[in-house]
């Protein structure tokens, strides 16, 4: 289950190949083809026959694989460096389906203890029904992951954190993970696979949120799991046509429409969240602004770059959600990763039964996450000064 990964045939697509690269499809078209259709029809009943008995693949049914969908997963392994990839209609459905695949009843899983909160839901009430039990670990404490994994099946990273941003020392982990014959699994949304590529840092299977950066227009929700063929035939034959949970050709196009301009953006999300990020750090009214770039942790070295989105606490001198409302171009939202600057309370999204343990957990009620958009950082600068000004007790 966990042999290395083997460079797929494709070379890595590069920067700027990605922005460069023509779709494959007829006419020469400069913009890829949507195959909007829910199902194939055969020829003959001996192509049935052959397709069914496994002797001949033509696609089938849109549940299944879609053209469309299959140049999205082929693109997202190509830069993650992976031999497969599936996509999922969400960032969680890829998370759940990826968890169903390969866990089972008296199974045991580490997951960092600041994971997305929808992976910790699934976490909480999902696998635990199922009789899977979930040890939750300070990620950034590595020697503390390592001794929680002898007898676990699998570990979940996700580095940096979407909430506090910490960072996990990824390949002494998936190393470790890997002697034990843990499966690591591992969220790499935050850094996109231009910044930061799990796999060669030994992880088994990495997933997307492509509702965040890759699609990158806050216009569609999607996800993907990349690994191994082994792996990945693996979540297609034990969860991924049963859960549903298949991304549309529409969407899967309107991704592929996204990433052709992600190094764009992500160069420019990533200068004006490190420009911002800055100019809060020098604030008097900021106590701290969490962001990898300010991080001397382990697991720094594994990230090529940064994304542009982070969290920053206001003193006690700042009313929080005053702080929010006096804001009047950045908007308040829970998503992130679009061209439009977010601000999200870092509390305000968890379930009011789960503050008391994500607190625990090291989230502060004057936490404040800050999507920084495409828009000039100067624009979205003077806006969060003259807010921070009105907030003020
Ligand atoms: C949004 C998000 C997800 C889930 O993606 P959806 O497409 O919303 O289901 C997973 N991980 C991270 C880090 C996210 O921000």
């Amino acid at each position: 289950m966990n042999r290395p990964i083997t460079p797929p045939d494709h070379a890595l697509i590069d920067a700027a190949t990605l922005i460069a690269a023509p779709p494959e499809g007829p006419f020469n078209a400069a913009s890829p083809a949507i195959f909007q259709t829910s199902l194939f029809t055969f020829d003959a009943y001996s192509d049935l026959e052959d397709v069914f008995a496994g002797r001949s693949r033509q696609f089938i049914y849109s549940r299944g694989d879609n053209p469309t969908v299959m140049e999205f997963e082929r693109l997202i392994a190509s830069l993650e460096g992976a031999e497969a990839a599936r996509a999922f209609s969400s960032g969680t459905g890829a998370i759940a389906a990826t968890l169903m695949a390969f866990l089972e009843a008296g199974d045991r899983i580490v997951a960092v203890e600041h994971l997305y909160s929808d992976a910790y839901r699934i976490c909480e009430k999902l696998l635990k029904k199922f009789g899977v039990a979930v040890d939750y670990v300070d990620g950034s404490d590595t020697e503390a992951v390592k001794a929680a994994l002898p007898g676990a099946k699998l570990l979940y990273l996700e580095s940096p954190t979407s909430l506090v941003f910490e960072l996990q020392d990824v390949p002494a982990l998936a190393a470790e993970a890997r002697r034990l014959g843990v499966l690591t699994v591992m969220d790499n949304s935050w850094a996109t696979p231009l910044h930061q590529k799990p796999l060669a840092h030994g992880v088994d299977l990495v997933i997307h949120a492509a509702s965040k950066y890759l699609g990158g227009h806050s216009d569609t929700v999607g996800g993907v799991v990349a690994g191994a063929e082994n792996l990945i035939a693996r979540v297609n034959g034990g969860a991924f046509p049963y859960l549903g949970a298949k991304l549309s050709p529409f969407e899967a196009w309107l991704l592929l429409r996204g990433m052709r301009t992600l190094p764009l953006r992500i160069a420019r999300h990533m200068q004006s969240g490190l420009d911002l990020a800055e100019r809060l750090r020098a604030h008097s009214d900021v106590a701290t602004v969490r962001h990898p770039a300010f991080s001397a942790h382990r697991g720094r070295e594994t990230l090529t770059g940064f994304g542009g989105l982070f969290a920053f606490e206001v003193t006690d001198e700042i009313d929080v959600p005053r702080f929010v409302d006096a804001l009047g171009h950045v908007r308040i939202g829970v998503s992130w990763g679009g061209p439009e600057s977010l601000v999200m309370p870092a509390l305000a999204p968890l379930q009011m039964a789960e503050v008391n343990s994500l607190r625990r957990f090291g989230v502060s009620p004057r936490a404040i996450r800050f999507s920084v958009g495409l828009e000039n950082p100067d624009v979205i600068w003077s806006d969060v000064e003259q807010a921070l000004g009105r907030a003020r007790r």
